[in-house]
């Protein structure tokens, strides 16, 4: 309609001007007010544009809802966090009484911990445990490239949880922000750092409550794996400060949350969870429900009414490397791999009895074979002759290829880098023959001990392999045939020819 009209002025404007000009009108005096009017028109124009652009800030895909249905008892393996979480919604839960002794309510908390473990699980329940409405963010939709939109959009998601709480009678709300590290970097560090600290500098003065009105509470739960990268002024007391950390769970935590993803699963008898929660240290809560997925549609593909522990296996090593690729190995290939690995299994279960968890020459992504070995759990420290035996069970491999084909390969590159990082651990942990060492050691002289290191635990694996070449050749030709070994079965291979 606005364009209609647009285009009928200026048709009659030009009409009138032809017109001037045919009746032999001096136009000159017009020269002036028409330019000012072209002016204010691309005036009009450009601030239309403007306006355009920067229209009010829309937030975008905001979660929110009422009260989520998630609660504490859904999450595995957080106990101490969901302890520290709970301890630190006290204020909402009984604002009364904590109104009553004059304490400070609380602005922030923070969690922190690797992807997948359960953040936002955690502020779902916090406000299902508190009763509170809940918006969630993520801190990658505050900024933009234009200064201002990122504030505005803090703005509006405060105000959004006040009014979507009083619409709903609720007197607090959560709001979380995920990735709260884009938002909340160290002012100053960013590139279009004007937006980010605007951006941040908002969301510090919502909290600090200069907008408050009403009575409905107001709790930001952040969420970031990057605590180093926060700005200060975040982590103050009266912001984020209460810090709540969500780690990978340990074997206990696997085992929970293994529980809680299986219900509603039908699991055959054979299925032992504990011995899944022990061979999959370093998952964290998403790999495991995304395990115990993987199982059922296994399950499924074979027309199964139920998971076995086989599909949990197969899903582990799934979750672990990726999906079984179709590359085809040539003959000689495929017994280098066989030997390779046996050399390592061999090797893992001499230092650490009971320590192979399975050994495959079936390829996933780029690995062509692999074994896993059952996990030590929750060891944080490691002696001298932990680590020279982890180097051992790294190297065996390349050694064992050395003594059944006469050279290696290249498919001993990555246990290469882990044995070097090893060693370089046992170098600044003062554990190598050049003692304490400062960490500016030059380059040479670690490079040095790091070879030597390895060189000597080469040549002790060659030894131990070397004598035991009939023993690895046999379960090297048993795995080609089945391509897969369970460690139990292998255990019983390396016992009968060792003893025979
Ligand atoms: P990110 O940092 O990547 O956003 P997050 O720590 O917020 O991850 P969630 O989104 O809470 O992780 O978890 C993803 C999914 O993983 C959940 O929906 C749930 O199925 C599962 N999960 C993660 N941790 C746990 C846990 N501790 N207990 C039960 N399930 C979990």
């Amino acid at each position: 309609m606005g364009k209609r009209l647009k285009e009928i002025a200026l048709g009659t404007g030009l009409a009138v001007l032809a017109l001037a000009v045919v009746f032999g009108l001096d136009l000159s005096m017009l020269v002036l007010p028409l330019s000012l009017l072209a002016l204010g028109a691309m005036m009009l124009g450009a601030r239309g544009g403007f306006a355009a652009r920067f229209s009010p800030a829309k937030l975008g895909p905001v979660e929110g809802s009422s009260v989520p249905q998630v609660t504490f008892a859904q999450i595995g393996g957080q106990e101490m966090a969901k302890r520290e979480l709970v301890e630190a919604l006290m204020f909402l839960k009984e604002s009364a009484r904590t109104r009553q002794l004059g304490i400070r309510p609380l602005k922030g908390v923070l969690l922190v911990g690797p992807p997948g473990t359960g953040k936002t699980l955690m502020a779902k329940a916090a406000a299902n445990y508190t009763a509170s409405v809940f918006l969630a963010a993520s801190g990658s939709q505050f900024v933009q490239m234009y200064a201002g939109v990122g504030a505005s959009r803090v703005r509006q998601l405060f105000k959004q949880a006040r009014t979507q709480a009083e619409r709903e009678k609720k007197s607090s709300a959560i709001i979380f922000i995920d990735e709260i590290d884009v938002l909340g970097a160290k002012r100053g560090t960013n590139a279009s750092h004007l937006e980010y600290d605007q951006t941040l500098n908002e969301l510090l003065t919502q909290m600090d409550g200069v907008d408050s009105e009403g009575d409905v509470q107001v709790l930001v739960v952040g969420a970031t794996n990057r605590m180093d990268l926060l700005d200060p002024a975040l982590l103050r007391p009266g912001r984020f400060d209460r810090i709540v950390q969500v780690d990978l769970p340990d074997k206990a935590g696997r085992l929970h949350i293994l529980n809680i993803h299986a219900a509603g699963k039908p699991l055959a008898a054979d299925v032992c969870l504990e011995q899944i929660a022990a061979e999959t240290h370093g998952f964290s809560g998403a790999h495991l429900e995304n395990l115990l997925n993987e199982a059922a549609i296994s399950a499924l593909r074979a027309g199964r009414q139920e998971v076995t522990q086989a599909d949990l296996r197969e899903a582990v090593e799934k979750v672990m490397l990726g999906e079984k690729s179709s590359r085809l190995l040539q003959k000689e290939e495929r017994e280098r791999v066989a030997y390779h690995e046996v050399g390592h299994a061999a090797m893992s279960e001499l230092v650490r009895p009971g320590s192979v968890a399975s050994i495959t020459i079936v390829s996933r992504n780029r690995a062509l074979g692999y074994i896993r070995q059952a996990s030590q759990d929750d060891q944080y420290l490691y002696t001298k002759d932990e680590l020279l035996q982890a180097i051992q069970v790294c190297v065996a491999g390349a050694v064992m290829e050395e003594i059944a084909f006469g050279q290696r390969s290249t498919g001993a590159a990555n246990d290469i880098e882990q044995a070097v990082n090893l060693a370089k651990r046992m170098v600044f942990a003062g554990l190598s023959p050049l003692g304490i060492v400062s960490s500016d050691l030059p380059a040479a002289e670690l490079n040095a001990a790091v070879v030597q290191i390895i060189q000597e635990q080469e040549e002790e694996v060659r030894k131990t392999l070397s004598a035991r070449v009939e023993v690895v050749q046999r379960i090297a030709a048993h795995l080609l045939r089945q391509e897969t070994m369970g460690g139990d079965e292998f255990r019983l291979l390396l016992a009968a020819k060792q003893a025979s």
